[in-house]
């Protein structure tokens, strides 16, 4: 039988599969159509084009190099990454994604019964990997405002993970209020900064003063390189040594290295294309808003829009069946809540007209 992930489920009656693993529900990404013809705003990806240098660099790989192992140190990328953002070569990790980086992270601090701090709602991937490492998760629910619960500070954590932005919120906390989080700290906190290049600040420069801060980068948002799979781990030089002690020795592709590379240096392009999502950001937030969203003033490169009680289920399917799709999470805290990723001018525009169309439809008359 082919689960909703489109992978085989069969009964077992055999019993050599880890129960950590058994009994993990595993994390659920956000559908990705084989069809072309939908507005897809519902995995953050960016509606832009990569740098043509980015292209040109895979090109360049895919006709002479593949028959060759890719480097396993990955120096190019990280002699661009250390110039970039002002560290030395061995304070980076280049992961297959960031999602990679994270489990290495896990895999590195997180045995049996060892606990993970988080604030929730937040990226479900924390806890499936905690669970995965049989660790225990410890979830703060963030209050309305979105800042960060008072119990993370000081938690009895070997890690603390802050998502700078969070997802699904969209929202950031002050790095002055990481900073505090670190330094009372006694483990390490990673702060997933996956969509950080929309936001406002950075928590890099945490890193000159403290040795218990990772962050992590990832090409997928900001770049427009979600295909690719390459990501940043940045932090001490003695995590990013643990760290590539324990990933695969080829665990980034030559493509992927490339691309990669060629990214860093035409950070112009995607800063552009930063500018541009930016700008249509304002424009989705006030549309939505005046449709009678609540919507969570969002520091990335999507928002989060609800209609306090409602499940907005119902309203995702129609969305979907008119081929836009956004993400809807069935969780009760999160129902009411649709997360839409920032697209074109013209996807932002064409998904509020259905929405008006839609919810003018739902509307009781009279
Ligand atoms: C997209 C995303 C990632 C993963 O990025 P990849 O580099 O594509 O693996 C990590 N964290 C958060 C919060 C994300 O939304």
């Amino acid at each position: 039988m082919l689960g909703v992930s489109g992978y085989c489920r069969v009964a077992m009656k055999t019993t050599y599969i880890r129960a950590a693993v058994r009994e993990l529900s595993g994390y659920v990404p956000g559908e990705q159509p084989q069809s072309r013809h939908v507005i897809k705003l519902n995995t953050n990806e960016n509606p832009y084009p990569p740098s043509p240098q980015v292209i040109a660099a895979i090109a360049e790989v895919a006709s002479a190099e593949l028959r060759l192992y890719p480097d396993p140190l990955a120096v190019e990328v990280r002699r661009r990454a250390a110039a970039r953002y002002n560290v030395d070569a061995a304070q980076v990790l280049v992961g297959n994604g960031s999602d990679e980086l994270l489990a290495l992270i896990m895999r590195a601090c997180v045995g049996v019964g060892t606990r993970v701090a988080y604030a929730i709602p937040t990226y479900s991937l924390y806890e499936t990997l905690v669970a995965l490492q049989e660790g225990e998760s410890v979830q703060v629910p963030y209050g309305p405002d979105w800042a960060l619960p008072a119990a993370l500070f000081g938690a009895d954590a070997a890690v603390i993970v802050v998502c700078h932005p969070n997802s699904p919120s969209g929202t950031a906390v002050p790095v002055t209020t990481i900073e505090a989080l670190a330094r009372e700290a006694t483990g390490l906190v990673v702060v997933d900064e996956a969509y950080v290049d929309f936001a406002d600040e950075s928590a890099l420069p945490l890193l000159r003063e403290l040795d218990n801060v990772v962050v992590l980068r990832s090409f997928s948002k900001s770049f427009s390189l979600a295909g690719v799979r390459a990501g940043l781990a940045i932090g001490p030089a003695e995590l990013i040594a643990a760290l590539c002690r324990i990933k695969d020795s080829y665990n980034v592709s030559r493509m992927s290295l490339a691309a990669a590379a060629a990214a860093l240096d035409d950070y112009d392009w995607m800063e552009g294309n930063v500018r541009r999502v930016r700008a249509t950001r304002v424009r989705l937030f006030d549309g939505l808003t005046g449709l009678g969203f609540q919507v969570t003033p969002s520091q990335a490169n999507f928002v989060f829009a609800r209609r306090p009680g409602e499940d907005m289920g119902p309203l995702h399917e129609q969305l979907r069946t008119q081929g836009i799709l956004v993400r809807h999470f069935p969780a009760p805290q999160l129902r009411d809540g649709l997360r839409i990723t920032v697209g074109t001018e013209e996807e932002t525009a064409a998904l509020l007209e259905a929405l008006a169309r839609l919810m003018g439809q739902a509307q009781p008359c009279c």
